[in-house]
């Protein structure tokens, strides 16, 4: 174990690791420690990755920043589905969604930006509206390229990238952010991605951020093939929405799901699976019924969301740099490479110190 890490990543979901990549990439012979209280493989309700369905469908529509995580991700994930395929465990799939409500109400139009007024990945993903099956009482629907992610298959793919780098991973949990400072007097800058776990950590106790509970289950893949992925909802973010994610080849089927905001209970309601299984069939025809359906494992997640959205700040904490990067909500895995970016881009800020 390193008693020397210039750089500590506190957190081990899909934005520690990542941020860790990047920065590794970019300080190619730098000492870095991953210091986390779940790893990939475990299961909790305090450690959001393991339980996302995951797609690539932007919820950012701020003509920004927002904009700019997904769009850097969408490139990078194309890197990694086509030159590794299934070991990466990101596939290119492309999404069918829908939506109940008017396009301008619907949460897809970008609201600034030279974009304003339209779906900023339109050329991107090579997005075109569709009519065909259009399922009753939807408005408007599209399909794009999109990509799957196989979240128990990505997050040791990336964990074994972290670890072939030479970067060590300590199980620890932290309750001060001051302890990290004082466990490792070598520490530069400490990258915060505890994700939910901010809302707690000393030193940071972030109020802005609130869980937004999902609901999901696992299925076995249904004898006719999936060729994409579904999802329909009133608005591109809302309580009530539905999707069904094929983790080809042989991954199962994701189906979901909900946001609820502000519940913290990691229980399953099976009262709801049962209604997950109905909506899901109903928009994915491939299911067929679901009384047919294999399920192999229920889930529930607490996105870690926040008011105003993610924060990526660099802050002096007693002397030292502090980055933080949590908060992603719903969008963590879609905006993972962009936001480990920025986030390692406020490193340079070092030099006005
Ligand atoms: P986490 O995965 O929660 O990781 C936090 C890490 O910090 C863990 O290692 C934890 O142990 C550690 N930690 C926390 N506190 C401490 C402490 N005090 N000391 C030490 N370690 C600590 N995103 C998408 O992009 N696309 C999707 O389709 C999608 N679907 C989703 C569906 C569901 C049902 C859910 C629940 C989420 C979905 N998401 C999706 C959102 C995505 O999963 C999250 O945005 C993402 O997982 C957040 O990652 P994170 O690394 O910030 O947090």
């Amino acid at each position: 174990m390193s008693q020397t890490p210039e750089y500590v990543i506190l957190g081990a979901g899909v934005i520690g690791l990542t941020t860790a990549l990047e920065l590794s990439t970019r300080y190619p012979n730098s000492n870095i420690i991953i210091i986390a209280k779940h790893l990939p493989g475990d299961r909790s309700v305090d450690y959001c990755s393991p339980w996302a369905g995951a797609n690539w469908l932007s919820v950012a529509t701020d003509g920004g920043r927002q904009e700019g995580w997904d769009r850097v991700t969408y490139e990078k994930f194309g890197e990694l589905a086509d030159g590794k395929g299934n070991e990466t465990g990101i596939n290119k799939v492309p999404v069918r969604a829908w939506f109940d409500r008017d396009m301008e109400d619907a949460g897809v139009l970008s609201v600034e930006g030279e974009g304003r007024g339209k779906i900023w990945y339109e050329s991107l993903t090579g997005l075109r509206f569709v009519e065909e099956e259009k399922p009753e009482g939807s408005v408007f629907g599209f399909e794009c390229g999109s990509f799957v992610v196989d979240v128990q298959k990505y997050l040791p793919w990336l964990q074994g990238e972290v670890l072939k780098r030479g970067i060590e991973i300590l199980r620890a949990s932290i309750d001060d952010i001051q302890e990290v400072f004082d466990r490792f007097s070598s520490v530069a800058s400490v990258f915060n991605c505890t994700g939910l776990g901010s809302y707690n950590l000393k030193g940071v106790e972030d109020r802005l951020l609130y869980p937004t509970r999902g609901q999901v289950m696992l299925v076995e893949n249904p004898i006719t093939p999936m060729t994409r992925m579904y999802f329909r909802s009133p608005q591109r973010v809302n309580k009530d929405t539905t999707y069904v994610f094929p983790r080809n080849p042989g991954g199962g089927v994701i189906l979901g799901g909900c946001r609820v905001d502000n519940d913290w209970s990691g229980e399953v309601n099976m009262e709801f699976a049962e209604d997950i299984k109905r909506r899901c069939c109903a928009l994915a025809p491939e299911l067929g019924r679901p009384e047919d359906l294999k399920v192999i494992q229920h889930g529930v997640g607490l996105r870690p969301s926040r008011k105003g959205g993610a924060r990526i700040e660099r802050v002096i904490m007693g002397g030292a740099v502090v980055i933080h990067n949590y908060g992603a909500g719903g969008a963590g895995f879609q905006a993972s490479w962009g936001m480990a970016k920025n986030a390692v881009d406020l490193l340079q800020e070092d030099s006005k110190l």
